[in-house]
């Protein structure tokens, strides 16, 4: 209860699925939360829903104006930044052979460059506070690839190796970084899956079921809180034990 207490939050994608979740989550833990995400309809629509902890930022993560804009918006109305989720992520799928230029340009942008350009600005603020959060959204797929995923995988491991650079580089400014490699979760980008894909999936999982993003939200609240304190650089794995 209370785990965070006060902290101001934003969570990029916070709109659906899992980062509605976490916002979710990061309020009833006493945060203040500010949704970054993409889309207006959906993310005040979600903000609402949440209540007066929660507020929405109309954001690209792929683009480096909205991002500052973001984290100005946030500094000038709440004075700080405590934890940033890189929640945002996108998914077009296709064999290596079907894959055009585009699909594997814009999964990297905004799986990837949109954490660099989050994480760039928003750890200027926490830098300056001498204090900060920053959890990065993987995936499993970035251990063990997957079909179709040239893109999505190639966004994930090189967060996953971001997230190790900066562990280094921002812990000297009291600034923890980790990763969440969630496995199948029961969301909008899932949804999209073929059913006899989504059946296969649930087979590889040892527990036997897919995960929901109240189970992600969790753990992104105890990887923010305090009682994480000494976790920095890790990539936890939350799968149901797909990855045994
Ligand atoms: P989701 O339901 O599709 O939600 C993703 C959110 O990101 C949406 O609200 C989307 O907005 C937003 N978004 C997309 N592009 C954006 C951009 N350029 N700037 C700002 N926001 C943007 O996805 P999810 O399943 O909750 O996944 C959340 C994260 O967990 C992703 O990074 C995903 O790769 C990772 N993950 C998910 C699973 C899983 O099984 N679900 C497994 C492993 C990892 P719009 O809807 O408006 O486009």
């Amino acid at each position: 209860m209370n785990l965070l207490k006060d902290k101001i939050c934003i969570v990029t994608g916070g709109g659906h699925g899992i980062g509605r979740a976490t916002a979710d989550t990061f309020i009833d833990a006493g945060a203040t939360v500010i949704i970054a995400d993409f889309d207006d309809k959906t993310g005040t629509a979600t903000a609402d829903d949440l209540g007066e902890q929660c507020s929405f930022v109309n954001t690209d993560v792929s683009n480096t104006d909205s991002v500052q804009e973001l984290v100005q918006t946030v500094k000038e109305q709440h004075g700080r930044i405590d934890v940033l989720v890189n929640n945002a992520g996108i998914l077009q799928d296709q064999t290596l052979e079907k894959m055009d230029e585009d699909q594997f340009d814009r999964v990297l942008q905004v799986n990837l460059r949109g954490v660099f350009l989050c994480t760039k600005y928003a750890a200027e603020v926490m830098r300056e506070q001498g204090s900060g959060v920053i959890l990065n959204a993987s995936s499993v797929v970035a251990r063990f690839g997957n079909f179709g995923q040239t893109n999505y995988v190639a966004a994930k491991a090189g967060l996953e190796g971001m997230t190790k650079v900066w562990a280094r580089e921002l812990g000297k400014h009291g600034i923890r970084v980790n990763a969440v490699a969630p496995g199948f979760i029961q969301t909008d980008m899932t949804a999209q899956m073929p059913e006899k894909i989504i059946k296969m999936m649930e087979d590889k999982v040892p527990l036997k079921r897919w995960g929901q993003p109240e189970e992600v939200a969790n753990l992104y609240c105890f990887l923010a809180s305090d009682d994480a304190a000494y976790i920095s650089g890790a990539v936890l794995h939350i799968d149901g034990g797909v990855v045994v």
